[in-house]
């Protein structure tokens, strides 16, 4: 098995996208894992627009992703994401790979890694520990933070003590206020 086949493996592509290339850059201390997509990627991928079937168009510019270490070295996922053209409303857009996470920049795998130890730890803590910058770990945290709100129900809560919900119409209760 080489080694790009067992990459593939590891990171669970399936049909869709195969590794090309697998350099360990010792200088930078880092082992580059090049992805590519296959035709496989347009199989059941639809228009976000109106749910017709998508098709190839074009690719991005080569992008990368910080993904977890490999042994004691950083690891990265690089490549350039097909775009496809709705051929019924003429939507454009790119492809989201499965190991993408939510910030831009990292994997799923990585994101998850780096919530657990910003649960412990200050920002700046956690980015010297990860081998990263605080600006790109706090913008990591802050795009989970707004995600987990957009999915929060606050549905069946109303005052927060001491203060007045919109909504009321009676004096505003403070958590100190005997009901
Ligand atoms: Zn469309």
């Amino acid at each position: 098995m080489t080694p790009e086949k067992l990459f593939a493996e590891l990171l669970g592509l399936g049909l869709k996208w195969r590794v090309t290339e697998c350099v360990f850059r010792k200088d930078r201390s880092q082992v580059d894992l090049q992805l590519e997509h296959t035709d496989e990627v347009w199989k059941r991928e639809r228009c976000p627009q109106c749910g017709a079937e998508a098709k190839g168009y074009d690719g991005t510019e080569p992008l990368r992703w910080r993904h977890l270490n490999v042994m004691q070295y950083r690891g990265e996922i690089g490549a350039r994401l097909p775009r496809g053209r709705c051929p019924q409303c003429g939507h454009t857009g790119r492809v989201r790979p499965p190991w993408e996470g939510k910030a831009g920049g990292f994997s799923k795998e990585f994101e998850a890694c780096a919530l657990l130890l910003l649960r412990e730890m200050a920002v700046e803590r956690a980015a010297q520990t990860l081998g990263e910058t605080a600006p790109r770990l706090g913008r990591l945290l802050h795009k989970h933070g707004d995600a987990a709100c957009a999915e929060a129900d606050f549905s069946n809560v109303c005052c927060g003590g001491g203060t007045r919900c919109p909504c009321a119409k009676g004096p505003s209760i403070s958590a100190s206020s005997p009901i």
